[in-house]
């Protein structure tokens, strides 16, 4: 028996309630806590007479401490599922802190405005330091360690795909596959089409952010720097083909390369078409994709915030969308004193995802780890307390629920490698 809460309920907590209520032995009991109140109504009349899980649904501003308390302590979760905006993760751990239940993410925190001028400060200060200038940045979740440990709770951060099963992958391949692990490539490929001629596959205000920032890889010991989508491969990815990738850096570079810090160089690159490209270089260009609020005739309005209520939601993208992603980790690295490459992916098919959860496969890839991730804790396979990425738990169990529960890996003795 558990009492779940999951915060948001757009593309991923949509998949990861699904999923959840397939397990109603596990997850009896579910709270389904958003802005809109009708999105969270909608899929808990979907999923009458299909789950035993007693479902309820609450409007809620995760923004609001107070709110975030009076519900958690009210409902008694054992684990609150943050599957809404990243702006939000510092605030939800705080109250899970309060309420003592179990924390889990699936994106590092961010600022809602990267020009607030306290946070715009250590940002600065990072980036010459480090020469890292992501916006997200674990640095923030991290710093809740100690007081995580101390109520013996887990935070578990960044568990979708990339990040959260990448990081799985990793610890999958050291203990079993090498000795020593010495490059890791992470390759995200999205082989679908929605017809349209631009809309995310994800939230719009964290994907355009994400892309369009500078990119950067780890290596030696160092971030290096590059400007936005100015490093460009081609390669064939097993189910889906030919595609343009582009190095980007990924909140996982970071976790990996602390736990990991045999990794000598390690690399995060991402499928683009030529139309998403045109157009998001094009809304940069006239100021679209602008964090700031600005005045608009008497009102103040965020340009990206406005730019996603006209940009098709990416929830709704499943019934349009056809072909698959392919997501996982290319290495190379030491075996028995031998030079060894492995491969570890899975291949998700978007039409697939829509007949089992109607979400396109972006949403299932992120939402079935979330709901893994949970499983691990409420079943106590997963016990270390704090705030912690997946990579520091056992991948074994984890992985297996994976092949279980819709994502299951692939893996390849002579792939192809990045050059
Ligand atoms: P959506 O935009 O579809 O959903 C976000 C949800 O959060 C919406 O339901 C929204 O409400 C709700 N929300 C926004 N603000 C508030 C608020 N103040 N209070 C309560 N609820 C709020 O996003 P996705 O489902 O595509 O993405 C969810 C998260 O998953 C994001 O953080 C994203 O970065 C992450 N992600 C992670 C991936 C991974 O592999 N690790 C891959 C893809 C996504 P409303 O319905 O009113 O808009």
């Amino acid at each position: 028996m558990s009492k779940v809460i999951v915060i948001g309920c757009g593309g991923v907590a949509s998949v990861a309630i699904h999923k959840c209520c397939q397990l109603d032995t596990v997850f009896t009991d579910l709270l389904i806590a958003s802005r809109t109140l009708s999105k969270c109504d909608k899929i808990k009349n979907d999923l009458k007479g299909k789950t035993k899980t007693n479902i309820e649904t609450r409007k809620i501003d995760a923004s609001n401490f107070n709110e975030l308390v009076s519900l958690f302590n009210e409902y008694k979760p054992d684990i609150v599922m943050n599957l809404g905006m990243p702006y939000y993760n510092l605030i939800i751990m705080d109250a899970c802190l309060e309420c003592n239940c179990h924390y889990l993410d699936t994106a590092a925190y961010e600022p809602e405005n990267v020009d607030e001028p306290i946070w715009r400060e250590k940002y600065e200060k990072r980036c010459k330091e480090k020469g890292f200038t992501a916006y997200f940045d674990y640095s923030y979740q991290w710093e809740y360690h100690d007081k995580f440990v101390k109520k013996g709770l887990i935070a578990l951060l960044g568990c979708g795909f990339d990040p959260g099963v990448t990081q799985a992958y990793v610890a999958y391949a050291k203990k079993h596959e090498f000795d020593r692990i010495d490059t890791l490539d992470i390759l995200d490929c999205n082989g679908g089409d929605h017809g349209y001629p631009f809309a995310t596959n994800f939230n719009p205000e964290i994907n355009l952010r994400e892309v369009s920032s500078d990119g950067a890889y780890y290596e030696n010991g160092k971030w290096h720097r590059i400007d936005a989508l100015s490093i460009k491969d081609t390669y064939d990815f097993d189910s889906v083909g030919k595609k343009d990738i582009y190095l980007l850096h990924h909140e996982e570079i970071e976790s990996i390369a602390k736990h990991f810090p045999e990794i000598k160089r390690i690399r995060f690159y991402m499928t683009f078409g030529e139309s998403y490209i045109r157009h998001m270089k094009c809304l940069e260009n006239v100021g679209m994709l602008r964090t700031d609020p600005i005045d608009f005739e008497g009102h103040k309005i965020v340009p990206i915030q406005f730019l996603k209520a006209l940009l098709p939601d990416p929830a709704s993208l499943g019934e349009r969308t056809t072909g698959k992603t392919n997501i996982g980790c290319i290495f190379k690295g030491i075996k028995d004193g031998k030079e060894k490459n492995y491969y570890i992916y899975n291949v998700c098919d978007h039409q697939e995802s829509y007949l089992e959860v109607n979400s396109q496969a972006i949403s299932y890839t992120t939402g079935v780890p979330a709901m893994c991730g949970a499983l691990m804790i409420l079943k106590g396979i997963w016990t270390k307390t704090g705030a912690r990425t997946v990579e520091e738990y056992d991948p074994d169990e984890f992985i297996k629920a994976l092949d279980k529960y819709g994502l299951p890996k692939r893996e390849s003795y002579n792939p192809t490698m990045v050059k």
